[in-house]
């Protein structure tokens, strides 16, 4: 096995046991990153330097004897959503310019001060909206299985490379799918927490009552290993949990499901849910069984009706006000203007995306006097009536069965003048940010080259459940590999 192709998992091992350095690793993830990405894209920033400062410091500590720290030498990448002090942060758009943030994000501060090293910044659709990463500022990112397809949104940055081989885990960020859905598309894992188990300072805010980090890796174990360093209460997110976190490496020694009663998600139509992915669910299903656990069928008719359009509403209600604070005198780039309005038309005309601006422009009409009744008041009851329906659901199971997103990575483009059908695609996952609630995505194998998921639903705050049943089931299915990029030419 290549050093790139290891886990964080067996990073971190392999260090303790002086199998190989940090330099070593780090160097093998740059030299794939340098010889690939010029081809998937999914890098914005490279640190190399930094990286490899890092990497020294961390072959010190070692060699010093000192405690290495959870995520020691382990290479990462980070959305370009989150700051990192003194290294530009872009949100995927023109807007923001070279703008340096001037402190780092919580959940990357944590990560560096676990000896994580951070090799780059990744792409993303501009400040979070989308399913593809096409609508980044910096053209799209590629998918690592098949560059003629997306590789998902909006964490599309940080999937790809973790599907590419680029590091073993990634940071990225879930409103309404885009850390599940990506990994979907691109044959990894992803968990979008518990709203609150994760800080959400530093992260640029695109909808603030759905925003969670969360962790990208191609094994559930290092899913966990990251939510044991990111996941942490935090002053400085007035939303985040205060009580400590159990510990998610505990779940991950489990070797059967006995006793969970799980619940596959049925009685709707799926005409619009792809052969092999109805196929996965079934077999996610028997899996479970297999590992003891008690199937049923569960319905979810308020979220499947109304989720999306609720989303579709409250998600722009809530960006148009935050990114009202991009008017080209606080931040990033500004145009020249006669006078203060001309300045707020010119920056933020020039300076935002087609899909930023179809946000901004529902958004504010949704919240207009006038129209505030009918679309977010009534979009707010109908997020409430979704969180009641799960609250009733899982009082009969422990979690819930379904697909990730209906179709597998579509072909670049076919979505890009059809932004409701680009939507629709979010139906299975939003339901989770509406009612704050923990989901994960697991890679289910590929089909046809390319790769399929399910995800796993679970209650408020029993991310450790989901990471339970994902080991059993990664298990089964096996766990994802690197995508087979670059071994073309050998074949
Ligand atoms: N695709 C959804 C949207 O465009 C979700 C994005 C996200 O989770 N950041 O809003």
């Amino acid at each position: 096995m290549d050093l790139h192709e290891l886990s964080a998992w067996q990073v971190a091992q392999g260090l303790a046991a002086k199998r190989f350095s940090a330099l070593e690793v780090t160097r093998a993830c740059l030299d794939r990153i340098r010889s690939l990405d010029g081809r998937v894209k999914a890098c914005l920033t490279v640190l190399e330097d930094r990286a490899l400062e890092k990497a020294r410091e961390v072959d010190g500590a070692l060699a010093r004897g000192e405690d290495p720290g959870l995520l020691s030498g382990v290479p990462v990448l980070v959305k370009d959503n989150l700051c990192t002090v003194g290294t530009r942060t872009t949100c995927g758009s023109r807007i923001l310019g070279d703008w340096e943030p001037p402190y780092d994000a919580t959940a990357v501060r944590l990560l560096k001060e676990a000896g994580a090293i951070l090799l780059g910044k990744t792409n993303m659709d501009e400040f979070a909206m989308g399913s593809s990463t096409e609508h980044s500022a910096f053209g799209p990112t590629r998918n690592p299985w098949d560059p003629e397809r997306v590789p998902g949104g909006s964490s599309g940055g940080s999937a790809a490379g973790v599907a590419a081989g680029f590091a073993p885990l990634a940071l990225g960020s879930d409103t309404g799918g885009s850390i599940r859905q990506p990994a979907a598309f691109c044959g990894i894992q992803g968990l979008k927490p518990t709203y609150g188990l994760v800080s959400r300072y530093g992260l640029v805010a695109y909808a603030s009552s759905l925003d969670q980090v969360g962790p990208l890796a191609r094994e559930v174990g290092d899913l966990a290993l990251g939510m044991d360093v990111i996941a942490r209460p935090d002053p400085l997110d007035a939303t985040s949990c205060r009580e400590e976190r159990p510990r998610f490496l505990d779940a991950v020694h489990t070797d059967n499901l006995k006793g969970l009663r799980i619940g596959v998600l049925g009685g709707f139509d799926d005409s619009a849910v792809e052969e092999p992915i109805r196929k996965a669910l079934v077999l996610a299903a028997r899996y479970c069984q297999d590992a003891g656990a008690l199937l049923s069928e569960v319905r979810l008719p308020l979220s499947l009706e109304y989720g999306l359009a609720s989303y579709y509403i409250l998600a722009p209600a809530e960006a148009s006000s935050n990114l009202a604070r991009f008017d080209g005198v606080r931040y990033g780039s500004a145009e020249e203007a006669s006078c203060l309005e001309d300045l707020y038309l010119r920056t933020r005309g020039a300076g935002f995306g087609p899909e930023v601006k179809r946000r901004i422009l529902t958004g504010t009409y949704a919240l207009s006097s006038g129209y505030y009744d009918a679309f977010y008041l009534k979009a707010q009851k109908a997020r409430r009536a979704i969180v009641r329906e799960f609250r009733q659901v899982f009082g009969q199971v422990d979690a819930i069965l379904t697909p990730t997103a209906p179709t597998r990575a579509f072909r670049q483009g076919e979505h890009l003048d059809d932004p409701i059908r680009m939507y629709l695609g979010d139906a299975f996952t939003l339901p989770a940010n509406l009612a704050g609630l923990p989901a994960l995505s697991l890679c289910a194998g590929i089909a046809e080259g390319l790769p399929t998921a399910v995800q796993i639903l679970g209650p408020w705050r029993k991310d450790q459940r989901l990471v339970r049943i994902g080991v059993m089931l990664e298990r089964a299915f096996g766990a994802p590999s690197v995508a087979p990029l670059g071994k073309e030419e050998s074949r």
